[in-house]
């Protein structure tokens, strides 16, 4: 365990699938684990989780909960039984509080599969303490980037802020084993890979003006809040690595990005 000072981290998460295959992108989860280390805590900001004001988990035990349907019945079966981190969550609640955003810590909630099938394949001993933080889509983009930007003292104190969602996330573009990927998908990823390298926090931000495939690529903002809190979790300046890229299911972008 290692209580140094973590990267913030954003990984596209496709589809539940990925809990069970052998795959490049699961490929990469497996060994990222390893290239971290393994923090005290992990604190995950899932697309998965959509409230209105920003809410934490306070739960000690997480059920692992399976939010998707029409999948290959093994992927009911796996749990992720991760200890919760009710200290942290009453850490990131004091941290929001200094910038004047009020966080609810809730209980009665569990990790949905954006947290616990990144995580089984990172940490797969479930032994590092979790818990998630919600997005808020009716706040939109600049608001999660601010959120970030408040969390950012976490990352030195061996806090892992793991954004988890979609870098190119259409799903009536979902075609399950499909390798073939549009140029629209290819060019937003390539778009977004290089505001990341930038650190183009504006851009980021202002994505679906910014890009000429923003609107396309996300049609919905919940797969992409997740990564404005990763770049604001990076610091004020913060420039993304590139991680990880690639396609899966036709378009599905599984970019994964570190901001420091
Ligand atoms: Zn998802």
């Amino acid at each position: 365990m290692t209580d140094g000072t973590f990267a913030s981290i954003f990984v596209s998460h496709g589809a539940p699938t990925i809990a069970v295959q052998d795959s490049s992108v699961t490929a990469f989860l497996k060994g990222l684990g390893d290239s971290l280390g393994r923090p005290q805590a992990v604190l995950c900001v899932s697309a998965h989780w959509e409230t209105k004001a920003p809410a934490v988990l306070g739960v000690i035990e997480p059920e692992t909960i399976h939010d998707f349907s029409g999948f290959p019945e093994p992927l009911y079966r796996l749990r992720y039984p991760a200890p919760g981190a009710p200290d942290l969550a009453r850490r990131v609640v004091d941290l929001l509080a200094d910038r004047d955003i009020p966080c609810a810590v809730t209980g009665g909630r569990g990790l949905d599969h954006g947290a616990w099938i990144p995580l089984m394949l990172m940490y797969p001993d479930a032994d590092v303490p979790v818990t998630q933080l919600s997005v808020q889509p009716g706040r939109g983009p600049a608001a999660h980037l601010e959120l970030g930007r408040a969390l950012a003292p976490l990352r030195d104190n061996g806090v892992l802020v793991l954004a988890s969602g979609g870098a190119v996330h259409n799903l009536s573009c979902f075609r399950p084993g499909s390798t073939e990927v549009s140029d629209w998908a290819r060019r937003f990823d390539d778009w977004l890979a290089a505001a990341v390298e930038a650190g183009d926090g504006e851009a980021l931000v202002d994505y679906r003006s910014a890009s000429a495939d923003g609107e396309m690529a996300h049609p919905r903002d919940e797969h992409y809040l997740p990564l404005l809190v990763a770049l604001g979790a990076g610091g004020e300046r913060a420039k993304g690595r590139i991680l990880h890229q690639g396609f899966m299911d036709g378009d599905l972008s599984m970019a994964a990005f570190a901001f420091d």
